[in-house]
C-alpha cells in the first residue's frame, strides 16, 4: 500500500501481552511482513521505551509509517489502561500518547483482543458472521464481543473482558482482587499451575500439550479438565450474546487442534437452547498469536485508516 502521497506506507502493530510484545510490519494489514518479538518489560516507561525499539527496528529506513497498538487489560476510550491485571506498573498509564509523543506519529489504542476481534471480521474467520465472540487465552484470557459486524466498546470502552467474570464463587484469588475469575481456570498460567497440582513440581502447559502429541493419558486427563474450564467461560458466553461463531486466539491458539475435541464435549453438556444446527462454531484464529498485533495495525476500526492518523516517518 501507498500513502496518499505515493510514499511507500508501513503499517505496524503491536500486541503487548503479560509476557511478552508481538510487533508485526505490514503493508496492507492481512499478513505480517515482519515480526519481532521482546519480553514485557515492568513498568509504562520501559513498556514505552521497548516499543520505540521495536518501532525503529521494524519500520523500514525510509517510507512512513503508521502505529497502532493493542494491550491487554482495561483500555478506555480516552486511551487510559484503567486496570491490566496481567501486566506490573502500567495502571493509570497512557501508553498510546506516551508512544506517539516520543516517536512523532499519531498512535491508535486499544485492548489487544479487541484489535484481534477487527482482524477477524477483515480477513479472519468471522468475515462472513455479524454476532460472534472472540477468545483470546494467553498469560490472562481477553475477550471481544462483535456484534452486528462491529467490535462492541461498551460506555467506557471496557467491554469483552470475560477473564474477569467469576466462575467459582470464593475460588481463587485473582490478580484483579476479586475471587474465582475465569482466568484463573482456563488461562495459560492456569494450565501450568494444574500441571504442577496434577503432574508435579516444574511441570509447565506446554510439557502437557507435548506429553499429549506423544499419546501420554495422564496429560490427557490433564488437558481435559482444563477443557472443562475453558467450555465453562465460553458457554456463558454464549448464554449472554447467542454468537455464531466463537474464535479463539492467543498462545493457546497453537495448541487448538489439540483442545477443540474436549472443549466441544464440554460445551455441548453445558449449552443452553441451542440444537445441533444453531451450535456456534468455535475456531482457531486464522492468524493464530498474530492476529491482535494484525489488527493493531489497522488501527480503531476495520480499515480505518483515519483512526491511525496521518502516515509519519518515525522521529
Ligand atoms: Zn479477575
Amino acid at each position: 500500500m501507498r500513502s496518499t502521497s505515493g510514499v511507500p506506507l508501513t503499517r505496524l502493530g503491536f500486541d503487548v501481552g503479560g509476557t511478552k510484545i508481538l510487533g508485526v510490519a505490514t503493508s496492507d494489514g492481512g499478513a505480517a511482513a515482519r515480526t519481532l518479538r521482546e519480553a514485557t518489560p515492568a513498568g509504562a516507561d520501559k513498556l514505552v521505551d521497548t516499543l520505540v525499539a521495536m518501532a525503529h527496528e521494524l519500520a523500514p529506513a525510509t517510507g512512513q509509517v503508521t502505529i497502532g497498538v493493542g494491550m491487554a487489560g482495561f483500555i478506555s476510550t480516552a486511551g487510559v489502561v484503567t486496570v491490566s491485571p496481567n501486566l506490573v506498573g502500567v495502571d493509570g498509564a497512557t501508553i498510546g500518547a506516551d508512544l506517539s509523543a516520543k516517536l512523532g506519529v499519531p498512535v491508535s489504542f486499544d485492548n489487544e483482543v479487541n484489535c484481534a476481534a477487527r482482524w477477524e471480521l477483515q480477513y479472519g474467520a468471522a468475515q462472513r458472521i455479524r454476532h460472534g465472540v472472540m477468545v483470546a487465552v494467553g498469560t490472562g484470557i481477553g475477550g471481544a464481543f462483535m456484534v452486528d459486524g462491529e467490535v462492541l466498546r461498551g460506555a467506557n470502552g471496557l467491554a469483552g473482558e470475560p477473564g474477569h467474570m467469576i466462575v467459582e464463587a470464593g475460588g481463587r484469588v485473582c490478580l484483579c482482587g476479586r475471587q474465582g475469575c475465569w482466568e484463573m481456570y482456563a488461562s495459560g498460567s492456569a494450565l501450568n499451575r494444574l500441571a504442577v497440582e496434577r503432574l508435579g513440581p516444574g511441570v509447565t502447559g506446554p510439557d502437557v500439550t507435548a506429553a499429549v502429541r506423544a499419546g501420554d493419558a495422564g496429560a490427557q486427563a490433564v488437558l481435559n479438565e482444563f477443557s472443562h474450564w475453558l467450555a465453562l467461560g465460553i458457554s456463558n458466553l454464549c448464554v449472554l450474546t447467542d454468537p455464531d461463531m466463537v474464535v479463539i486466539g492467543g498462545g493457546i491458539s497453537e495448541d487448538w487442534d489439540l483442545l477443540a475435541e474436549p472443549v466441544d464435549e464440554h460445551l455441548g453438556d453445558m449449552l443452553i437452547g441451542r440444537t445441533s444446527e444453531s451450535r456456534p462454531a468455535v475456531v482457531r484464529s486464522e492468524a493464530g498469536e498474530l492476529s491482535a498485533a494484525l489488527g493493531a495495525a489497522l488501527g480503531g476500526a476495520a480499515g480505518d485508516s483515519a483512526a491511525l492518523g496521518k502516515p509519519s516517518q518515525l522521529a
